[in-house]
């Protein structure tokens, strides 16, 4: 049986960091969260002018991971953990907050100079319990290192998980599936689900069919739990979405913006911790 829709949510737009347009489907007031995952914030699409470019500066995070996926533009991260890089195109940095870092997500110098189209992805992950407090850690995946498979009509690059006989490289605390797929006009895409996931798709371009009911972009749709498979087709023109999956944490969650904590006392603590600097600073 193919996951039928829970239901279809359309994307807020929102400033987020020193002011860069964001399209998000959660957090809003319709989904506070889609367990494990806590927020998903697609960053543009936009065109920026040379030297108009905004960033998120210097500020903390703690309990969860930060994955960021560019499809245009260049961003350069900095963290309080000697971490450092440069993302483009189809390049994927998956971030470990875990105890605590002090990162920057900016343009890099020399998008910031010529300007350009931007878009990509942030998602945020949640950690269990055990791993809130673990060491920071930090992956980046140039886009020549993602594996990509290919069907009749289709083009999946496996960020995490398995697809159609292609594994990842990125290794997550929790099981994860992250794809990218571009269909063919009216081809169709089938992804199995371990029947513990919760699944959601995210329209990039174009109209999705599933269920039939056609989704256009910057939509969330998120799939029941019964079933042992997505089925997403693209109608006469073609389509590209976002497959995110996980096994859900099923944990009390304490948020308060950058921290995501089990309890609010934990939350509290977060907060003195980084007030007195134990999340150490950027070099
Ligand atoms: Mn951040």
């Amino acid at each position: 049986m193919h996951r039928k829709i829970e239901a279809v949510v359309k994307s807020d737009e929102a400033l987020e960091g020193g002011g860069f347009l964001v399209h998000r489907p959660f957090p809003t007031e319709r989904l506070d969260h889609f367990d494990p995952f806590l927020l998903l914030d697609r960053m543009g699409p936009a065109s920026v002018r040379p030297g108009e470019a905004k960033g998120a500066p210097d500020h903390p995070h703690r309990g969860f991971e930060t994955v960021t996926y560019m499809l245009e533009g260049e961003s350069e991260h900095k963290d309080s953990h000697g971490h450092h890089g440069v993302i483009r195109s189809g390049d994927v940095q998956w971030m470990t907050a875990g105890a605590g870092v002090i990162h920057s997500e900016m343009p890099s110098q020399q998008f910031q100079r010529t300007g350009g189209r931007m878009d990509g992805f942030q998602l945020w992950v949640n950690l269990p319990r055990r791993d809130k407090m673990m060491k920071p850690r930090y992956q980046e995946l140039p886009a020549d290192s993602i594996p990509t498979a290919q069907g009749d009509g289709f083009t999946v690059r496996v960020i995490a998980g398995e697809s159609h006989g292609a594994s990842a490289v990125i290794d997550t605390r929790t099981p994860i599936l992250y794809l990218h797929v571009k269909l063919d006009a009216n081809a169709s895409f089938e992804q199995r689900l371990p029947e513990d996931f919760n699944a959601f798709a995210y329209v990039i371009r174009g109209k999705v069919i599933v269920d039939g009911r056609t989704i256009a972009n910057d939509h969330a749709i998120l799939f029941q739990r019964e079933g042992e498979d997505a089925v997403l087709r693209a109608g006469d023109e073609p389509a590209e979405f976002l497959l995110i999956g996980g096994r859900p944490l099923e944990e009390p969650i304490a948020r308060y913006g950058p921290f995501v904590m089990n309890t609010q006392s934990e939350i509290i603590q977060a907060i003195r911790d980084f007030q007195s600097g134990r999340f150490g600073e950027i070099n």
